[in-house]
């Protein structure tokens, strides 16, 4: 596609969705977005949020003719677009048999290509000279804006904030940067960052929760302060979700890294009684260290108890890799296999719960009711999940464990170092 004179100039972002181009394209031209895309025969409608409100994630394939018509429109190569746009060869496959007008499908961004974030627009004005808002596919690892101080939020979630300030939070953006050497790290050591992030987010999101009941966690509900504008106790419960992973990002780096220092895992097995099992502590010098590593001296033992949640399954694939003791059928011993039970909830899923909560107050949390976590592994679908690691010897037991006083779990927990 050559450029054509009287067409303005768009450069697209990486990384960027094709909707949210043609959005830019549009305001370029001073048009609403619905009105340039009438230039396409539509296949579907644009997907909306429940209860009304268009979703800013909203993604658009389109077929060759369609693609070629956008090209023209932004005065940009193809094969530029191609590079920019993650979604551009996507088109294909879905609208091989339209050939000719240009055409266009709908979806939901995050089901084409990823997680979708909003841009920062002050980014996007430098880039484009314009503060339009921008939707791109971005990992949750990248959030955080270092040069302008600014935390990209969930374009998927139905809420109106593009971001958070970060001005007054210089360990978010300061973790941000040492994110990059923690994923160099995992790379050294032959784990894949994103599954390392996926599993020290899991283990942070499980403190997060629990942390109303910490009386002595004071950082976070100051963070949780700031990006709200001041005071986020008008809104609390909305304000935990929107912010949390801002306010977190800094704990989930350093869990990150203290996963991956072999020293510490050095401390796992020291704890397990190395070549003399024993139950794990709970004032274990693992946690303890942990803990310490993250500026909370106390975090330790509440760690070190929490038998049920991805930092002891962390725990027990170090050890039973030390030991050369087998871990779940088809998962080995793999410790950055995260079990499905301990994948964080998204803040999208979590506001869909809380407003189901407001209409009808009890219904958003029946879903959990129902499936008490210690019946789940009973059910036919998760009979053969390897939930189960006893933590005294911390051998896989695909069988449930006793929940009665007594039960393994139970005495471990009390047995002194
Ligand atoms: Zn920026």
């Amino acid at each position: 596609m050559t450029h054509h004179p009287g067409f303005l100039r768009t450069a697209p972002l990486q990384g960027e969705t094709t909707s949210s181009l043609i959005c830019r394209v549009a305001s370029r031209y001073g048009m609403q977005a619905k009105v340039l895309r009438a230039c396409w025969k539509w296949r579907n409608y644009p997907p909306g949020h429940e209860g009304g409100g268009a979703r800013p994630d909203a993604e658009v394939l389109l077929n060759a003719a369609g693609r070629q018509l956008l090209a023209g429109m932004c005065g940009v190569e193809e094969d530029v677009l191609a590079r920019a746009l993650p979604s551009w060869g996507e088109g294909d496959a879905k609208l091989r048999a339209e050939d000719g007008d240009p055409v266009g499908l709908w979806r939901i961004g995050g089901a084409v290509a990823g997680p979708v974030a909003f841009g920062c627009r002050l980014c996007t004005a430098r880039r484009t000279g314009t503060a339009l808002r921008a939707v791109r596919y971005a990992p949750r690892w990248e959030r955080a804006c270092v040069r302008h101080g600014r935390w990209l939020l969930d374009a998927d979630a139905n809420q109106p904030l593009e971001h958070l300030d970060l001005r007054g939070l210089p360990e978010v953006v300061a973790a941000q940067r040492r994110w990059a050497s923690v994923a160099r790290r995992a790379v050294r050591a032959s784990a894949e960052p994103e599954r390392v992030f996926a599993l020290a987010h899991a283990v942070v999101a499980r403190w997060w929760e629990q942390a109303l009941q910490w009386k002595r966690e004071t950082i976070w509900p100051q963070r949780l302060h700031q990006v709200a504008g001041g005071d986020a106790g008008g809104d609390l419960e909305r304000w935990r979700i929107v912010g949390r992973d801002a306010v977190f990002f800094p704990e989930v780096v350093a869990v990150a890294d203290a996963l991956l220092d072999p020293a510490m895992a050095e401390l796992v097995w020291a704890d397990s009684g190395a070549g003399r099992p024993r139950a794990l502590p709970a004032d274990g010098r693992f946690c303890r260290r942990l803990g310490e590593r993250l500026g909370r001296g106390w975090l330790g033992p509440l760690a070190a108890t929490d038998h049920g949640g991805p930092l002891i399954a962390w725990m027990g694939s170090v050890i039973r890799l030390r030991r050369g003791a087998g871990g779940p059928p088809g998962y080995d011993n793999d410790p950055w296999w995260l079990r499905q039970e301990h994948h964080s909830s998204t803040m999208a899923g979590q506001l869909r719960v809380l407003s189901k909560e407001k209409k009808a107050p009890g219904s958003g949390t029946m879903w959990r009711a129902a499936v008490p976590p210690s019946s789940a592994g009973s059910s036919p679908a998760l009979s053969t999940a390897p939930r189960n690691n006893c933590c005294s010897c911390m051998e896989y037991r695909p069988v449930r464990l006793p929940t009665s006083p007594g039960g393994c779990c139970a005495a471990s927990a009390t047995v002194p170092a």
